[in-house]
């Protein structure tokens, strides 16, 4: 999971990291960074052709971001309901997106689609550590 720049200027890590260690899912590792256009291309590289793109790199790299490695069972599916929808607009109440958001763009958290992207992305995130 990777918390976006509206969440950090808003303080809620400790709200968001709570949903998360309250339900027993173990934080294995946590970084903050900024991203940068290289990084963006290569998180994002399925987004590059879309027209929401460049506003939304310029969005992830408006301030710090604070990636997050989580490990459980199902893990993947299990953050990604918990994010809930794309569009904090439309996401269920109950949700990260439904309850601390309103824009698509700025929708608080990213959440890996699956093991592979999870993996990928932590190359990315946490290479240079
Ligand atoms: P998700 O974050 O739910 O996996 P996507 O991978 O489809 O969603 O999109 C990546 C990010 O791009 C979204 O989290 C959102 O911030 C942004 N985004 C997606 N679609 C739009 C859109 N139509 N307009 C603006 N931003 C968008
Ligand atoms: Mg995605």
């Amino acid at each position: 999971m990777v918390i976006k720049p509206d969440a950090l200027r808003r303080g809620l890590i400790g709200k968001i990291m709570t949903r998360f260690e309250d339900r027993g899912i173990k934080v294995v590792a946590m970084r903050m960074l900024m991203m940068t256009k290289e990084l963006a291309a290569r998180h994002y590289a399925e987004h590059v052709e879309k027209d929401f793109y460049d506003e939304m790199v310029e969005f992830m790299m408006s301030g710090p971001i604070l990636a997050v490695v989580f490990e459980a069972e199902d893990i993947v599916r299990i953050v990604r309901d918990m994010a809930g929808a794309t569009d904090s607009s439309k996401a269920e109440h109950g949700t990260i997106r439904g309850d601390f958001g309103l824009s698509c763009r700025k929708n608080v958290v990213h959440t890996s689609d699956s093991v592979e992207s999870a993996n990928r992305e932590i190359d990315i995130f946490f290479a240079s550590v």
